[in-house]
């Protein structure tokens, strides 16, 4: 599974991911990487935005895990809103020191907006602290934020330790050992995310066709889940909300009897006229998914530097969203109509589609104007 270290900036994150890579080292579940190693991560390109972020890998007896940490805060913004490396649980880390802090709470609120179910909290740098009672503060206090974005304040594991003590190789009684307590605390709490392949399915309409005597076609890549031939599916989106039988399965020209996740198929669907199934409309297993017109959702918005927009815009804005397949207009709506979005800004608004689209919380999607990416963004909740 996908997890990342989030928190505050200097709270120690960077030096917690190296210092997890050091105690499996140890057991001979992973390769050391030092902090430099990991604080001078490539730069990588999502969806048109830039972004630094180191990925080490690490096992235990029962998981492997792939693990992200960004060097900055904006980083971490544009990391969860693309899902350039999607996290299926996170370790947020804290400073004994400072508590919780902003970028605290905003990692907090992103990685619930973007779908993350459980977190497992980090106390570190306790080598700098003496009064035990300053530890069950901020451990309470932490308790009380999970509960404020919804999380399991109350059972949520949180470890105190020193990640620099655990770096060097010393006190460890708050060092190895709590690297040690840490990463089985990842393993009991956080729960693994579905296999593709046990999601219900869905097919993203790229292209439909007519093929005389048989009837129609729609193409497309298997996104999720498994569909045999002759099973019911729904053809959901742009208006339409329909179901049929899947007749037939093609895969290069040959007949098969069932599609999975990543294949690339041909459907062929009983008594369907060409018209009615649409580029931008998913094929599903019936009632999987709803089609919305109106959704919130937090958006990055592309600097110039980065191929977007070189000027703010503000409420009514109109680009085009695509999502999946999907390419449909969007007026976009802040709370606060005085408000207005700024090229690298970090914004939740209300969206508006033309017509409506099948997606669901954590569905990410990209606004264009003309031929710019303009923003990109992840649904944080429906309305109809
Ligand atoms: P990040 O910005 O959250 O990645 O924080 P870093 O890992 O870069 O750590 C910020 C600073 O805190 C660095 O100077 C670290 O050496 C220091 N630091 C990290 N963990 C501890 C700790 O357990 N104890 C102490 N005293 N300092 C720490
Ligand atoms: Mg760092």
């Amino acid at each position: 599974m996908n997890i990342g270290t989030i928190g505050h900036v200097d709270h120690g994150k960077t030096t917690l991911t190296a210092a997890i890579t050091k105690c499996l080292a140890e057991k001979g579940g992973a390769q050391f990487t030092d902090y430099n190693m990991i604080d001078k991560a490539p730069e990588e390109r999502a969806r048109g935005i830039t972004i630094n972020a180191a990925h080490v890998e690490y096992e235990t007896e029962t998981r492997h895990y792939g693990h992200i940490d960004c060097p900055g805060h904006a980083d971490y913004i544009k990391n969860m809103i693309t899902g350039a490396a999607q996290m299926d649980g996170a370790i947020i880390v804290v400073s004994a020191t400072d508590g919780q802090m902003p970028q605290t709470r905003e990692h907090l609120l992103l990685a619930r907006q973007v779908g993350v179910k459980k977190l497992v909290v980090f106390i570190n740098k306790v080598d700098q602290i003496s009064d035990p009672e300053m530890l069950e503060l901020v451990d309470m206090e932490m308790r009380d934020l999970l509960g404020t974005y919804n999380f399991d304040g109350e059972n949520t594991p949180i470890i105190m330790g020193s990640a620099l003590a655990a770096l060097e190789g010393r006190d460890p009684e708050i060092g190895s050992k709590k690297i040690v307590e840490l990463v089985q605390a990842c393993d009991d709490w956080l729960d693994l995310p579905l296999r593709d392949l046990e999601k219900p399915f869905l097919l993203p309409v790229e292209d439909v066709f007519s093929i005389s005597g048989r009837g129609t076609v729609a193409t497309g890549r298997v996104e999720r889940g498994v569909a045999s031939k002759g099973t019911e599916v729904e053809v959901l989106g742009l208006g339409e909300s329909f179901k049929t039988t899947l007749t037939g399965i093609e895969m290069f020209h040959k007949e098969l009897d069932r599609a999975e996740a990543g294949d690339n198929m041909g459907a062929l669907l009983r008594g369907v006229k060409r018209e009615q199934v649409k580029r931008g409309q998913v094929i599903i297993a019936p009632g999987s998914m709803k089609a919305v017109k109106v959704f919130k959702a937090q958006i990055y918005v592309l600097t110039k530097d980065e191929g977007g927009r070189y000027t703010p815009f503000t409420s009514g804005y109109k680009p085009q969203l695509f999502l999946r397949t999907a390419d449909v207009s969007v007026e976009l709506k802040f709370d606060d109509p005085a408000k207005m979005a700024m090229p690298g800004d970090n914004v939740e608004l209300e969206c508006n589609l033309h017509s409506s689209v099948a997606l669901e919380v954590g569905s990410r999607f990209t606004l264009r104007e003309g031929h710019k990416t303009i923003a990109t963004g992840v649904v944080v909740e429906t309305k109809e």
